[in-house]
């Protein structure tokens, strides 16, 4: 059995996931699947998951499971997602890590590993300010805090107790953390 490699990039908004896993991609020629991206463009195309999902992205709330759960198992069957990925925004809570852990015991070809981006959350802010993405107003920012650390943060906790979970130092440079998240892939 082919042990493909599976990285779940885990972090607050605005900690360089994004930034981070599309390098690595490039990098391992793996695919960089991110269920934000995939929802932003299912709303700009107005599709029936574009409608129902919207008023929640606009919000900074979590898109409910079941609008998620079939999406993420099609894009995993994909041929492109063969060889390994890179998860950036999926799993954001409990139920969608133990859905994930289910999904690849049936693929039976990923070795997953888990990687935390920490970074401080006054820098956090600067970030997202600064990105300009529809969701990064000053309100819905609060929001997506407040919703990473009550929903997301125990998926940290879960990973680090299944013994999966990597945390890298988010705060420097992007070329530094680049170059410390290069020396545990490599691994
Ligand atoms: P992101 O680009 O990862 O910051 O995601 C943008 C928005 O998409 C989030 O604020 C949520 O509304 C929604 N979203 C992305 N991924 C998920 C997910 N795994 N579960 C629920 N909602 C999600």
């Amino acid at each position: 059995m082919s042990h493909a490699k599976g990285l779940i990039f885990l972090g607050p908004p605005g900690s360089g996931k994004g930034t981070q896993a599309q390098l690595l991609s490039a990098q391992f020629t793996i695919p960089h699947i991110s269920t934000g991206e995939m929802l932003r463009q299912a709303i700009a195309q107005q599709t029936e998951l574009g409608k129902k999902a919207q008023h929640y992205v606009d919000q900074g709330e979590l898109v409910p499971d079941e609008l998620l759960l079939d999406l993420i198992r099609e894009r995993l069957n994909q041929d492109d997602a063969q060889n390994g990925w890179i998860l950036d925004g999926f799993p954001r809570n409990v139920s969608q890590a133990t859905f994930l852990d289910k999904l690849l015991s049936e693929l039976g070809k990923f070795s997953e590993q888990a990687i935390n981006l920490e970074v401080s959350d006054h820098l956090l802010i600067d970030r997202l300010l600064s990105r300009g993405r529809k969701d990064d107003n000053e309100e819905t920012i609060r929001r997506r805090l407040d919703v990473y650390r009550e929903k997301t943060k125990p998926v940290i906790d879960y990973y680090h107790n299944h013994g999966r979970l990597t945390s890298v130092d988010g705060n420097p440079p992007p070329e530094e953390v680049t170059a410390s998240l290069n020396k545990i892939v490599a691994n």
